[in-house]
């Protein structure tokens, strides 16, 4: 029997056989590894080049198009980032500008590749969220290559392209899913009185749907009121929940908005501190379609039972929100660790931002940009989902979301907030991937 040798790292309590010690010099083959990896980690740092492939370049087209450029990967390569992020350069785009971005995507369509078509996907869903462009002209060439997902693209679809998905649905078992979420994205008085019929004599395909035809309406964020018309679900206004610039006791502007503060009051299923996912001016102008009657809108909500089902609470005269005698605890609701929030959300300081943006801004939760926002559209990471008030039963309005991942870099989830103004009840919901 061949005699194992020590392997020559100090406390390293391997023995190898002679020939792998002629191999490695007297390693083990994990330390011999682990030599290779650092002499390798060394060779990059000192050889690692930053790459500045925005480097003099002004225009915006140009520098978008580089950063929906795929990057190749190489270890010694270290791209240097662009100082505006790319839903910031959208946001700023002159009309000329954009238009030109548009014509760009259309000529990757074009190409016929896929990962073309991925990019050109991906600037149009820009335009459309970012800037709420209208994008009626390449529609026509999405549908030629059959792409119908996402449904947003085809929000100002012109009425030939919505009648010829009226008729398509009727046959196309493969796309009808998507085309249904196209037609509640159109959402028309056309799509509308279509979505009626369909309720009143339901066509034979209704059977291979999940769910009936009118309610691909909510992914759109609206619904089919029992009496057949549109019920907007959602408010155009759209403000960006943001980090402050100036700290909390410096504001000047009377705490016109404040968000993720600790509560006074205490969730009864887990005992824990409630939080204050909002506290804004209800006059300010993301909130004054609502026209309330009291100063502030305070929503509620516990951080942690929050995440297993929806918790109710009720506004009383002035504002102050109590924990709704009508929530129902879930049957599942998981033990807390106090170490599974590393974090505090109330030393974030966050404000609402001064200009509005775009409806659907944060619309597909799978683009780049942050999310929190109180109006607009909601960025479901499931699907479209909005509690019915537990006073009146019908659907509750989205106020507003605050996404963890923005503000904290192990943070992921996002809470959905809605109010039923009838009956000055506000819910919350919770998803993540
Ligand atoms: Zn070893
Ligand atoms: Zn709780
Ligand atoms: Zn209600």
């Amino acid at each position: 029997m061949t005699e194992r040798i020590p392997c020559k790292t100090e406390g390293c309590k391997a023995t190898i056989l002679p020939t792998t010690a002629a191999k490695t010099g007297g390693y083990c083959m994990p330390c011999h590894q682990e030599q290779e990896r650092q002499k390798r980690q060394a060779y990059i740092e000192k050889h690692r080049k930053t790459v500045d492939l925005y480097e003099g370049l002004t225009d915006p087209v140009d520098i978008l198009k580089i950063m929906h450029a795929p990057k190749q990967y190489d270890p010694l390569i270290q791209y240097a980032p662009y100082p505006l992020s790319k839903e910031q350069l959208y946001v700023t785009l002159t009309t000329d500008q954009a238009a030109r971005m548009l014509s760009f995507a259309e000529d990757l369509l074009k190409e016929d590749d896929a990962d073309k078509t991925d990019i050109a996907e991906n600037i149009l869903l820009s335009l459309v969220c970012y800037r709420n462009d209208n994008i009626a002209a390449v529609l026509p060439k999405l549908l030629e290559q059959g792409i119908y997902h996402p449904a947003i693209l085809f929000k100002d679809a012109t009425p030939e392209i919505r009648d010829h998905l009226i008729r398509q649905v009727e046959w196309d078992d493969d796309n009808r899913n998507h085309i249904l979420l196209i037609l509640g994205w159109i959402g028309d008085s056309e799509v509308i009185n279509q979505f009626r019929e369909w309720r009143s004599n339901p066509p034979k395909w209704v059977d291979k749907l999940y769910v009936a035809p009118e309610i691909y309406a909510l992914d759109a964020g609206w619904e089919l009121t029992s009496d057949g018309g549109r019920r907007d679900l959602i408010n155009g206004m759209n403000y960006a929940i943001e980090k402050a610039k100036e700290p909390k006791h410096s504001r000047t502007e009377a705490h016109a908005a404040d968000f993720l503060t600790n509560s006074i009051s205490t969730c009864p299923w887990c005992s824990g501190k409630l939080i204050t996912l909002m506290d804004v001016n209800a006059n300010h102008s993301s909130l004054a379609y609502l026209n309330l009657q009291t100063e502030r809108l305070r929503v509620e909500t516990c951080e942690r039972c929050g995440c297993f089902g929806t918790i109710y609470m009720d506004l009383d005269r002035d504002g102050v929100p109590t924990w709704s005698r009508l929530n129902r605890e879930p049957d599942y609701l998981r033990i807390f660790d106090e170490e599974d929030y590393g974090y505090d959300p109330a030393a974030w300081n966050l404000t609402l931002s001064d200009e509005p943006r775009s409806p659907f801004y944060a619309a597909i939760w799978t683009l780049s940009q942050p999310d929190s926002q109180i109006g607009g559209h909601p960025s479901w990471v499931q699907d479209a989902e909005y509690p019915e008030c537990p006073c009146c039963h019908k659907r509750m309005r989205f106020i507003g979301q605050v996404d963890w991942a923005d503000f904290d870099n192990y943070g992921e989830g996002i809470f959905y907030m809605f109010l039923c103004a009838e009956d000055m009840m506000t819910a919350t919901l919770y998803q993540q991937s």
